[in-house]
């Protein structure tokens, strides 16, 4: 690797994301930390710089949730390096940190699930024939495997065909399940419904986000099927992954038990970054290993 690689890491001021720029940057990549606040990026890149991680750190803000503020980034990406080789989609929020009304549920999915294809969009026209091909790492988590989906039998079914899942067939996955919260009839429809499960907090919308990203992943992977994983020609990878429960802000669950640290918890999306298993693209990913989606 070397400084000609760039790559760039959403939500990095803090947590899994900073150590995410961490580990990228001490492998002489170029790495462009991203956030939605401008002076807690910063200061996250000076941090970095006073590590010793002078020359190949740099800022640039980005509110995921912002289709002006992703294309204001790739315009400067454009500008500044010509194009990309990582992208790694970290972003998200967690239902402890907001209530659980319409507004929040669609806030939530406004980040996690919108602000995820949001960014790819706008960054996928910068990719780079990188040898290997362009990486896509979406950081999810594990509560967004299928078998958290409740009683909600006819997504199951739908989502669990991963060649054919479509952008368009998650999207309504995700437009169902707000529609539901809506009409107060989500426990009918058999969303997931963690309260019963001992939780402190509805995790049932965290999860319904992860479902939808690493649905995305398989539907943006089959979306370049026709040419193998290839889009104008060039080998697109696109890869989602749990990175284990890490101590961080997020801190949900809230259950005493032994968590990563950050940089632990960044070692399997930079793992996918910097390995790219071959024919892994389209899949779930935790602890460096293929997982059931
Ligand atoms: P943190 O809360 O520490 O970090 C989340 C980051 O996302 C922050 O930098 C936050 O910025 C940023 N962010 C939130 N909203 C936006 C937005 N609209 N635009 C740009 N940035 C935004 O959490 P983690 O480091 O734990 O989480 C990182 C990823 O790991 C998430 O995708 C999470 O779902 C996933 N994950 C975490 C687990 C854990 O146990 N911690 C377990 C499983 C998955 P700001 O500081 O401005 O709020």
């Amino acid at each position: 690797w070397s400084k000609e690689t760039v790559a760039v890491v959403t939500g990095a001021n803090k947590g899994i994301g900073f150590a995410i720029v961490r580990q990228l940057a001490k492998q002489g990549i170029t790495v462009v930390l991203t956030a939605r606040d401008t002076n807690r990026g910063e200061r996250a890149v000076e941090s970095l710089k006073c590590e010793g991680l002078h020359d190949n750190v740099n800022f640039h803000s980005l509110d995921v949730r912002s289709e002006q503020s992703a294309l204001a980034l790739a315009e400067w990406l454009r500008d500044t390096y010509g194009g990309i080789d990582i992208l790694i989609n970290n972003a998200a929020i967690a239902s402890t940190e907001i209530g659980d009304t319409f507004e929040d549920v669609k806030s939530l999915l406004d980040t996690n699930y919108f602000g995820v294809k949001n960014v790819t969009k706008a960054l996928l026209p910068l990719a780079r024939n990188t040898p290997g091909g362009f990486r896509v790492v979406v950081v999810s988590s594990s509560v967004g495997q299928l078998k958290g989906l409740g009683n909600n039998n006819k997504y199951r079914k739908i989502l669990s065909d991963r060649e054919n899942i479509t952008e368009d067939l998650v999207d309504d996955f995700v437009y169902k399940y707000l529609e539901e919260v809506e009409n107060g009839t989500w426990k009918e429809g058999g969303w997931p419904d963690w309260t019963k499960l001992g939780q402190q907090f509805p995790l049932r919308t965290y999860s319904v986000s992860k479902l939808a990203v690493n649905a995305y992943v398989s539907a943006l992977h089959n979306s370049f099927a026709a040419g193998r994983g290839r889009k104008l020609g060039q080998l697109v990878n696109v890869f989602s992954c749990c990175p284990g429960l890490v101590d961080t802000d997020l801190g949900f669950l809230g259950r005493p038990v032994p968590k990563k640290t950050p940089e632990q918890g960044a070692d399997t999306p930079v793992w996918l970054a910097l390995y790219c298993p071959k024919g892994g693209s389209g899949k779930f990913w935790s602890d460096r290993n293929e997982k059931e989606f």
